[in-house]
């Protein structure tokens, strides 16, 4: 498998402030019968500053979701890391269980869960369960335990009323908003949401990533991992697009939803799906992770394909592409990628 070193590729956030959390060539792969390998995530890059929203977009599929698990430590154990991932001096690649359950997730990590209801514990009440997770993350004395209850309820916006209702009583909006509360208890420097509108109606997409923006704007750095280009749109300040595996543009959100566009061809073709903009879907099925080719992922689907595209692209200047439909044919002469760095076995998946 191929990985670059840490120094091929920074990615540099908007604000000149010093990153939350850095991410260097990250890759994992997946053991798999027979010997195979799925490269599930390969070289990934990009710094991500507090007051700021970085949404990594992407089909089903692509990778993002296992990102997300390597950060939290959280991937299987036939999964193997490459790279470094900083949260402050922390690498979250090479801390052992231990230090990410004391000290990093729901502390310096606060992650908004893809499923809310299914996140709460049904059978205790909303109220105790912030309760809890005051305790347990903050040491709360017990005097002060029912007023800081109230300010992590209103911080995320939950109504003090309904704290003592379960999670089957609320609607799916309020488990949002409890879930929120939970993940910002610990005051977490970063806020991980993993696909957090999936399943909502579009209201309650807007409110959420509304809720989700207040919190960015309050110096949280926050990592959404989406495949919901419109809730990306409403949230992001940066966007990073995925594509089997790897990011192949890291943009500016409003030149990407606005003027100029996006630049890469997958990118391209992921806004012309939307039925708001041409409606046109990209043809043909992403690779398989197990069968990638040596080359460009994206060239049987990819109308700029060239004799080139055999060559996989380097990422420079915020795109992976040796032809950038808008840069000129030979705008970017293909470069041979460094040798590949095997996988170190003490970052093997837990
Ligand atoms: S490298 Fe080639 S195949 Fe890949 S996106 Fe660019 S033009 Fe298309």
């Amino acid at each position: 498998m191929s990985t670059r070193p840490a120094e091929a590729v920074v990615i540099a956030p908007v604000a000149d402030t010093a990153p939350v959390l850095a991410v260097r060539d990250l890759s994992v792969r997946f053991r798999m019968r027979g010997g195979r390998h799925v490269a599930a995530v390969t070289g990934a890059s990009f710094d991500l500053p507090a007051g700021e929203c970085l949404a990594l977009v992407g089909e089903s599929g692509c990778g993002k979701s296992v990102l997300a698990s390597a950060l939290l430590g959280l991937l299987p154990g036939n999964a193997q890391t490459a790279g470094r991932a900083l949260l402050g001096d922390t690498d979250l690649l090479a801390a052992d269980e231990k230090t990410l359950a004391r000290t990093v997730r729901g502390r310096r990590i606060g992650l908004v869960p893809q499923s809310p209801a299914a996140h709460l514990t049904p059978v205790r009440t909303v109220g105790d369960q912030l309760a809890e997770t005051l305790r347990e993350l903050t040491g709360v004395r017990k005097a002060d335990l029912n007023k800081a209850v109230l300010a992590a309820a209103e911080r995320a916006s939950f109504p003090v009323g309904h704290l003592d209702r379960y999670p089957h009583e609320l609607s799916g909006g309020l488990a949002q908003r409890a879930a929120t509360a939970l993940a910002l208890v610990g005051d977490a420097p970063l806020l991980l949401a993993d696909e957090p509108t999936t399943g909502l109606d579009r209201d309650l997409v807007h409110r959420t990533v509304d809720e989700l923006r207040r919190h960015v704007d309050k110096g949280h750095a926050l990592l959404m991992i989406t495949h919901d280009l419109a809730a990306a749109e409403r949230i992001a300040d940066r966007i990073a697009v995925m594509y089997a595996g790897r990011i192949v543009e890291l943009a500016d959100a409003k030149s990407f939803f606005g003027t100029p566009g996006p630049r890469h061809p997958y990118a391209r073709g992921l806004l012309a799906a939307l039925p708001e903009r041409d409606f046109t879907p990209i043809p043909g099925m992403p690779p398989e992770l197990g069968d990638l080719p040596q080359g460009c992922a994206f060239a049987a689907r990819c109308a700029h394909a060239a004799e080139a595209c055999d060559a996989q692209p380097e990422f420079a200047d915020g795109i992976a592409c040796h032809y950038p439909p808008d840069e000129g044919a030979s705008a970017r002469a293909p470069q041979p990628l460094p040798a590949p760095q095997p996988f170190p076995e003490e970052h093997t998946g837990a």
